[in-house]
């Protein structure tokens, strides 16, 4: 049975990685897949992972209709045996239906992979939609930690490395980023919920202020 599977995590897991493996497995056995992504790190169309590895994408665009888009493929003799789509917390909730129906209706595997929750701990809706309708939700096993060390489960967005609870859901930066720029730390959710980045336990850590014995 084809199946929609939401392969979800904190950044930093793995998905893009998983998401290349599986196209590789599936591309050496002979089979065909469309790739679609939106807002990877390496730009425009590309599907690319921490480890260096990039292929080509489709970048999909607001209003896209993404069942639409495969038929016109199919019709113009192209193949789908499966659909992967890379950073699916970026679709919109009826592009995830669209995905839902290519299963469905075409019996074509689509592989979901995305991030759960935005920087204040709030559902994407992309995200949303795809616990809603999947078939099968697999939280990815490759668990990032968080500068404390333990499993993180919170993505935190960091302006010159200091947490922010505000601002849009959706600004592009990465975990590799310049001093003052916006950026991405995962964190485990004592330390988001303190705000405390690797930055901010660092300066604290060597401030008399808060050392947990007071001077009498
Ligand atoms: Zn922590």
């Amino acid at each position: 049975m084809p199946e929609l599977v939401f392969f979800s995590g904190t950044m930093d897991c793995g998905k893009s990685t998983l998401a290349l493996q599986i196209e590789h497995n599936r591309s050496t056995r002979g089979l065909v897949g469309m790739i679609f992504t939106r807002d990877d790190r390496a730009g425009e169309g590309k599907l690319s992972s921490r480890l260096g590895l990039v292929t080509d994408a489709v970048e999909v665009e607001d209003g896209v209709d993404l069942y639409a888009y495969i038929v016109e493929h199919l019709s113009q003799g192209g193949r789908a045996d499966y659909v992967i789509a890379d950073e699916a917390q970026f679709l919109a909730p009826e592009q995830i239906d669209q995905l839902a129906r290519l299963v469905d209706d075409l019996d074509i595997d689509v592989f979901a992979f995305g991030i759960t929750t935005d920087f204040r701990s709030k559902l994407f809706p992309g995200s949303q939609r795809l616990v809603e309708l999947a078939d099968r939700v697999e939280v990815l096993q490759v668990e990032a930690l968080c500068w404390c060390g333990s499993r993180a489960t919170h993505n935190a967005r960091t302006v010159g490395g200091v947490m922010v609870v505000e601002g849009a859901q959706v600004v592009v930066g990465d975990v590799n980023h310049s001093a003052d720029e916006v950026g991405y730390e995962v964190l485990c959710r004592r330390h988001h919920r303190r705000r405390m980045t690797a930055a901010s336990a660092h300066a604290a850590a060597l401030s008399p202020d808060v050392l947990p014995v007071s001077p009498s």
